[in-house]
């Protein structure tokens, strides 16, 4: 039997890429549903080459286009974010790629998991702002996580097999695109600057994550609960060539790193295809020719959101939610340029510590945190503006 796969976040980088895969292998996998956010016109273009039973417009001034240029499609065409929640959780869907942009991926994850679907995800923001939450239910329905982010997977591709648990975890990071550039130069970075990634090609929020390091940060909290292991069991080391993409390592020394030329569809396909691996036309490693590996020690001076990640996870409760509002509300200001790149992490520390502590938040708690961690962020970000 074929896998149905739904895709959320169809029009986004890695949801272009999952289409690339499934359409690749055609035998193995059926798109059943895909949805953007606004790209209606890549929507309607991508619905009319996939031809899935359903699509979704999660905004509402876009379904008519949409509705309108599928309507001699045997495609049904919904709206709003409520029927993403509804649509994953239809018989005909066995994986629910979740690679929809930041908190927007909560509430139609748990939706899929509370239906027994495996996950493959993509979307990071899921786990950090509810990741105890996401976890036990996973268990009680026995939705398998299977992790689309590249770090994540190759943590999952070493412990495949192993039957001891790790002793640590490496998590390597390219660096982004200022690894060489000093605390002062990056009072006055551009825009243009950040979004120029030297090894990888993805959206804009987790391209400015990786230039302010917080994307590795946030990988530190989505391992943590992935792997159920301590923050302080997990390293992050900079390795520029990002041909190891992260290590695990074994109580008798003994560490295993997955490698590749840096590709994200490879992670995508081996989370659809799971436990399988199936062809891909990647290029393929020449050692000789890249001559040496890099590792260094990243600057927790130079990039703070390192330190505020694990400072927020150790804290644990509701915090990390309310850090992960405050980073993508941040993010976003300096995309208009209203924020400098150096005011992101200010931002993100103000909000977190002005956050009422809740322990062990429910899912109306996380909401409420979400919502309130935003609401503050917005005035930081407008009185930074007004200077
Ligand atoms: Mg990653």
């Amino acid at each position: 039997m074929r896998r149905g796969i739904a895709i959320l976040g169809s029009t986004g980088s890695i949801g272009t890429q999952a289409i690339e895969v499934c359409l690749r292998h055609p035998d193995i996998f059926s798109i059943e549903l895909l949805t953007a956010k606004q790209n209606s016109k890549l929507l309607i273009e991508q619905a009319l080459k996939v031809q899935p039973n359903a699509v979704v417009i999660a905004d509402e001034s876009k379904y008519q286009e949409v509705n309108d240029a599928l309507s001699g499609e045997d495609i049904k065409v919904f709206t709003g974010i409520e029927s993403v929640n509804s649509l994953v959780q239809g018989e005909s869907i066995h994986i629910v790629l979740t690679a929809m942009v930041g908190f927007s991926g909560l509430e139609p994850t748990i939706s899929a998991i509370k239906a027994g679907k495996a996950i493959a995800l993509a979307n990071k923001e899921t786990l950090v702002a509810a990741g105890d939450l996401v976890i036990s239910l996973a268990k009680e329905s026995g939705s398998p996580i299977i992790p689309v982010d590249s770090e994540h997977s190759a943590i999952f591709q070493c412990l495949q097999g192993e039957r001891s648990k790790a002793e640590k975890l490496i998590l390597t990071a390219s660096g982004g695109p200022f690894l060489k550039k000093s605390i002062k130069d990056l009072q006055n970075v551009t825009i243009s600057d950040t979004l120029n990634h030297p090894n990888w090609k993805m959206g804009s929020k987790v391209t400015v994550d990786s230039a302010t390091m917080m994307n590795k940060g946030l990988e530190m909290i989505e391992a943590k609960w992935l792997f159920n292991m301590k923050p302080e069991d997990i390293d992050i080391v900079i390795h520029p060539q990002s041909i190891i993409h992260s290590m695990v390592q074994f109580k008798d020394g003994s560490v295993t790193a997955q490698m590749s030329s840096p590709d994200m569809k490879l992670p995508i396909q081996y989370a659809l295809s799971y436990p399988n691996r199936l062809e891909l036309n990647t290029k393929r490693i020449n050692f000789t020719e890249i001559g040496r590996f890099d590792f260094m020690e990243p600057d927790r001076e130079k990039f703070p959101c390192i330190s505020i990640a694990y400072d927020a996870i150790l804290k644990g409760g509701n915090i990390p939610c309310a850090m992960n509002a405050a980073n993508e509300l941040a993010v976003e200001a300096f995309l208009r340029s209203d924020i400098q790149f150096t005011s992101i992490h200010k931002v993100t520390q103000e909000v977190v510590n002005g956050t009422m502590f809740v322990a062990k938040p429910k899912l109306s708690d996380i909401i409420d945190t979400d919502r309130t961690a935003r609401i503050e962020a917005a005035e930081i970000i407008n009185k930074l503006k007004a200077k």
